[in-house]
């Protein structure tokens, strides 16, 4: 199922401001809430999107991931691949969630990740991988570039300039968290969102390093090769773990998420495991039967055409398809013969022809008329 996007979801324009996307999301989220909607499981599915949309979008860091890689870029949930152990922020289960975690009393468990003190584990980045149908049948070897948040060379992650000392953060009283507090149609409801002055850490340097404006981390580019194994589909997600952004104070770093995407092949066709290919014979060769070469995946392959094959005769080549990408397994690759029939023949093919048709007792031999003719013998 494909997701909407967040900026549609909350009916704000893609350059919108924090305010903007404030206001529409508590619009929205009154509108929508469960409360006001007993029993509506549409508004329920609305209601989560938006908080959803919102969670994105109103926390600059995941915002700008969002612009930069979609959904992808910001849901951990989006992998439908192998080998994924995603951390990032958990999904909600149900409304109740959301409901405690928004408008509760004070308990503010997992909404807002950069609200915690503790070390915290860098985000996933997400980059994609296109392979040709070959490679993703043998596995290759592919570099690949992603962005990603790295310590600051400057400051090496204190957001200090050189010779800055270091003071509580003003804004947050050195929590590193700022709770809004708001009387609004449910009765009181609590923000708690990271501190925008010091980003969490709860501390201020008197002057922010030059290079990286006091966050302490800059988004760099990498490129690294990659070992993709053999049997990878459009669809799959390979997990790189450790090569995300890198956590906050001393927690580990997050994981890249490699998306695959395998182009099709002129030739082979792929479901699931298994390749599927049509064969060209002509129909002499599926009337006497014969012996074929066909260029398969992995190199020739012979064939044999039985005499009497008819077109569409499927042939199966036992763990010839691709392998799991698990380790076990092999599928299969099915060939189907398409008898061909000859075009522009010579008077004297035509003749043997006829002469065949005849000795089958299809048609006389020395009749020359064509189809027309005989439909206007027909009808006269
Ligand atoms: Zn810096």
């Amino acid at each position: 199922m494909s997701k909407r996007d967040y900026y549609e979801i909350l009916g704000v324009e893609r350059g919108a401001d924090d305010q903007a996307i404030k206001s529409a999301y508590r619009k929205l989220a009154m509108k929508y809430h469960p409360d006001k909607n007993p029993g509506n499981k549409e508004a329920e599915a609305t209601f989560k999107e938006i908080n959803e949309a919102y969670e994105i979008l109103s926390d600059s860091e995941k915002r700008q991931r969002y612009d930069q890689y979609g959904h992808a870029g910001v849901d951990p949930n989006a992998s439908a691949g192998y080998g994924g152990d995603y951390g990032g922020f958990g999904g909600f289960e149900d409304v109740s969630d959301i409901f405690s975690s928004f408008f509760g009393g004070g308990n503010f468990g997992g909404f807002s990740q950069g609200a915690a003190r503790g070390p915290m584990r860098g985000d996933d980045v997400a980059t994609d991988v296109h392979l040709n149908f070959r490679e993703a049948f043998t596995g290759t070897s592919k570099e690949v570039s992603f962005y990603r948040l790295e310590t600051c060379p400057t400051c090496h992650g204190s957001g200090a300039a050189e010779g800055s000392s270091v003071s509580s953060c003003s804004t947050c009283q050195g929590t590193g968290q700022i709770r809004e507090v708001q009387a609004g149609l449910f009765g009181q409801s609590v923000h708690v969102r990271t501190c925008p002055e010091c980003h969490g850490t709860g501390e201020k340097p008197d002057k922010a390093c030059p290079t990286c404006k006091g966050k302490g981390k800059v988004r760099k580019k990498r490129t690294i090769r990659v070992k993709i194994p053999a049997g990878v589909d459009t669809g799959h997600v390979m997990t790189l773990s450790g090569e995300g952004d890198i956590g906050e104070k001393g927690g580990p770093q997050g994981d890249l998420l490699l998306r695959i995407f395998v182009a099709s092949d002129s030739v082979f066709k792929r479901q699931g495991l298994d390749v599927f290919q049509d064969v060209k014979i002509s129909f002499t060769q599926a009337a006497l039967g014969d012996e074929i070469q066909i260029e398969g995946l992995e190199g020739k392959i012979k064939l044999k055409v039985d005499p009497g094959t008819q077109s569409g005769t499927v042939r199966r080549i036992s763990g010839g398809g691709f392998p799991n990408v698990r380790g076990y397994g092999k599928g299969d690759h099915y060939v189907t013969f398409i008898v061909t029939i000859p075009r522009n023949l010579n008077e004297s093919q035509k003749d043997a022809l006829r002469k065949f048709a005849s000795s089958m007792g299809e048609i006389e031999a020395k009749e020359n008329k064509g189809f027309f003719d005989k439909v206007k013998d027909a009808i006269k």
